[in-house]
């Protein structure tokens, strides 16, 4: 089923609502993505994006991983993009996602989840002993930028 998303607020677009002005910000620039592997390739890559923004940002982070949700989700648009992110400057505490809302003017057109744990907790994860929230599950490792910072 092909989805469509506003370029402008990053709203996603009904059917009865595609090739109408958006409904929030009256654009009429859209993305489609014809099938749902192309939106779960646009997420992986946005997901790598933000791994190299918060890697950037932060010292103490040591490695972003990919959460995936149960079954088929990752290929919904509205299914935020879920980052497991292991930092030493984190605070210990119960397993808690931050939820962000989308952000198209900084390329971030989904809404995304972040957990962020320490080295300690990570293993623990690991080891299953401590769980992830809603059956997620560990995805994808997600690289460091280089040091050179030409892939934005
Ligand atoms: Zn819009």
């Amino acid at each position: 089923m092909p989805h469509t998303q506003c370029k402008q607020c990053g709203r996603w677009l009904t059917s009865e609502e595609s090739g109408q002005p958006c409904p929030r910000c009256g654009s009429l620039d859209w993305n489609v993505f014809a099938q749902d592997c192309a939106l779960a390739d646009d997420k992986a890559t946005v997901a790598r994006k933000m791994a190299r923004m918060h890697f950037r940002a932060d010292a103490g982070l040591q490695k972003v991983i990919r959460l995936t949700g149960v079954g088929e989700a990752e290929s919904r648009p509205v299914e935020p993009i879920k980052l497991l992110e292991v930092n030493t400057n984190s605070i210990p505490s119960d397993i808690l996602p931050v939820s962000f809302g989308p952000a198209p003017a900084s390329g971030i057109p989904y809404s995304s989840i972040i957990v962020e744990v320490t080295p300690a907790e990570f293993a623990r994860i690991q080891a299953q002993e401590l769980k992830l929230p809603r059956g997620w599950q560990l995805g994808e490792e997600l690289p460091r930028p280089a040091e050179t910072g030409e892939d934005r």
